[in-house]
């Protein structure tokens, strides 16, 4: 395996990602960090918490390996559960997703006049 180290820098998230360590969203408008590196070759960029990173900083080259990259692993080793994770309403019809918002009013709304179509309220991890 080859990793190569670029840059970090911190942005602000202009829209919703996934945190690589952790595996919970990033909230739009919320400072993270955004690592640039070459890996086995490629240029790739990954997207973490700034929370989550610090837990990361005193680990060596085999921590990295050990880890394996498995989010639900890492939650576990640092005790991480986000009580604000964000729900996501999916309108169904016939058991069919049709559409998904993450506003529950705007989900209602467009429930109206559809009497065939059901609202589910899912988690982000049941996705
Ligand atoms: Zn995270």
């Amino acid at each position: 395996m080859s990793y190569v180290f670029l840059s970090d820098t911190l942005p602000v998230a202009a829209k919703q990602y996934v945190c690589w360590l952790c595996g919970l969203p990033i909230l739009k408008g919320k400072l993270h960090i955004k690592r640039a590196a070459v890996f086995e070759g490629h240029v790739c960029s990954t997207r973490m918490h700034t929370e989550c990173e610090n837990h990361t900083r005193g680990w060596s080259q085999d921590d990295w390996e050990d880890y394996g990259n498995i989010p639900r692993e890492f939650r576990q080793m640092f005790g991480i559960t986000e009580p604000d994770r964000p729900k996501v309403y999916v309108l169904c019809n016939a058991g069919h997703p049709v559409g998904a918002y993450s506003d529950k009013s705007k989900a209602v709304k467009a429930l109206e006049n559809r009497p065939d179509w059901r609202l589910q309220e899912v988690t982000w991890e049941d996705q």
